[in-house]
């Protein structure tokens, strides 16, 4: 693409490296946009696929599925990837897609402001970078949840986030994990044959389904896969056969949700036998209501002799372990926080200031929103790629935030045409956009009487209760009716 002199070229920012950071990078070059910096603050590429390493780390979609359909790798070791092989997936992908010149890592963001038709972003380095698109693809579950229980800072040996995990030799140690949920789930189940004694501190027990995750995947399937004609097209197919599968299970309560469901239960029912135990490990809620846990050994390693589940509250910790409420005193020589994320602060603590001086944390005091996922009233030109209502619980990430670069890409084409110099989604739009959601949220499995972090501080299911459908046509059609442009 050649920019004429009508024609004007965006400064694009793109905000993390991840994997929507990625993609949206691809996207906009095949468009012929490469004016695009990609700023990270973490010193690799990869997001959550960096910052988590704890051991027993694995993808729990299947790899063909987790994967760029423009970047299809055929031979994935495990039918679900280790954290390594993933990213090493992404490390290859940076230098095939040559992102390495458009890529800054150890480069933390601190403010973004828009003020004459363009943004101004500052950094940690003290740099001043403006642009005339600003796209936040800052991620999910980033910023590590600690919980407050009194006395952890008191604690003689060493605590550890699953998403800060240091290199802790657990050999022979007591080790407490709390959370039960995915990652609490594959932390444990990794350390419980080297540690001398490991409790499982759970608030709240997760339904487990069995999957056979060490799986791993024969040569000759890579081999086929790699034959295929139409790579691309076979990952997509696969995506979307994935998504329209689960999506059909969490929006509708039908038989077949129901016969997916029985399966959580007749694993538990299976594969512990001690009354006692199952009878504690029994959630009081649907399966998948809550994201769905998958292990091919956790109620395997439960129920060994050096493991044990605490479902009693933990009311204080001491200087040498945790003690529950009805206090029993389990001493320990290292705390793991498996204890999840604050998953819905997107792009903060950067200050974010859209038209007028309008903050982001005013803008979003009722929980984040935004039009179909990424478009935000007050904040011109700023697009978001997996942002609020991103259907993390349903369908291939890659695949959405693809598509959402696409969308962006057609507002970076008018800007170029010299169509558009701002573009901002109405207020209007984005409360029908929100009411619709909160509707079809009703028959969810999410909403069927559990608590977990798809719920924002205001009681919102931050997920996308549609179809692939909806997907699409929100992404892919016009809508400039729910828009504001200056020429
Ligand atoms: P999570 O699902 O939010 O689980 C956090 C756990 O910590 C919950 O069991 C929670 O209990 C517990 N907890 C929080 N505060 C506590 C406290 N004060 N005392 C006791 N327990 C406390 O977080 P996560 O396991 O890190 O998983 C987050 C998401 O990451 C997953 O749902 C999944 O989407 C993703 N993930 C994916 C993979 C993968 O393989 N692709 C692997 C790991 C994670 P309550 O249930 O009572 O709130």
């Amino acid at each position: 693409m050649t920019v004429t002199p009508t024609s004007r070229d965006p400064r694009i920012v793109i905000v993390g490296a991840g994997m929507a950071g990625i993609a949206a990078a691809h996207v906009f070059r095949q468009a012929g946009f490469t004016n695009f910096t990609i700023l990270e603050k973490g010193s690799d590429v990869g997001g959550v696929w960096h910052w988590n390493r704890y051991p027993g780390l694995r993808c729990d979609v299947p790899s063909y599925g987790y994967q760029y359909a423009f970047a299809p790798k055929p031979d994935w070791k495990h039918v679900w990837a280790t954290g390594d092989e993933i990213q090493q997936y992404h490390h290859d992908l940076i230098a095939h897609l040559q992102l390495e010149s458009h890529l800054k890592l150890g480069c933390e963001v601190t403010s973004a402001v828009f003020a004459e038709n363009r943004w101004r972003l500052s950094t940690t380095g003290g740099d001043e970078i403006d642009a005339d698109f600003v796209v936040a693809a800052t991620g999910i579950l980033h910023h590590p949840f600690i919980p407050d229980i009194p006395g952890l800072d008191a604690f003689d040996g060493p605590v550890v986030h699953t998403a800060r995990w240091t290199d802790i030799d657990m050999t022979g140690k007591r080790v407490a994990v709390i959370g039960t949920g995915s990652t609490g789930v594959q932390v444990f189940s990794a350390l419980q044959p080297e540690a001398a004694y490991i409790t499982h501190f759970a608030r709240t027990p997760q339904w487990v389904m069995w999957m056979p995750m060490g799986l791993k995947q024969p040569r000759i399937v890579g081999r086929l896969l790699r034959a295929l004609p139409t790579q691309e097209k076979a990952v997509r197919l696969s995506q979307l056969v994935g998504s329209d599968y689960l999506v059909d299970l969490v929006i509708r309560p039908t038989w077949r949700r129901r016969m997916a469901q029985r399966y959580g239960w007749i694993c538990l029912r299976t594969m512990v036998r001690d009354k006692d135990l199952r009878a504690r490990l029994t959630p009081d809620y649907q399966p998948f209501c809550k994201r769905q846990v998958l292990s091919g050994n956790y109620y395997r390693r439960i129920s060994k002799p050096n493991a044990s589940f605490v479902s009693e509250p933990i009311a204080e910790a001491t200087n040498t372990g945790l003690r529950t409420a009805d206090d029993v005193h389990h001493d320990v020589d290292a705390i793991v926080l498996a204890t999840g994320f604050q998953a819905h602060n997107y792009m903060r603590p950067m200050t974010l200031r859209g038209r007028d001086g309008l903050s982001i944390d005013d803008a979003w005091a009722k929980g984040p929103r935004a039009w179909g996922m990424t478009a935000i009233p007050g904040f011109p030109n700023l697009f978001t790629v997996l942002g609020p209502n991103s259907p993390t619980g349903s369908m291939s990430l890659q695949h959405v935030a693809e598509l959402t670069a696409r969308y962006i890409t057609t507002w970076l084409q008018r800007f170029r045409d010299s169509e558009i110099t701002t573009v901002e989604v109405t207020e209007e739009a984005t409360s029908r956009f929100a009411d619709d959601v909160a509707e079809a949220m009703v028959p969810t499995v999410w909403n069927t009487g559990c608590n977990s972090w798809y719920f924002d501080d205001d009681n919102h299911i931050d997920l996308w209760p549609f179809d692939r459908k909806r997907l699409t046509r929100m992404l892919t059609e016009p809508h400039d009716d729910d828009y504001i442009f200056t020429a």
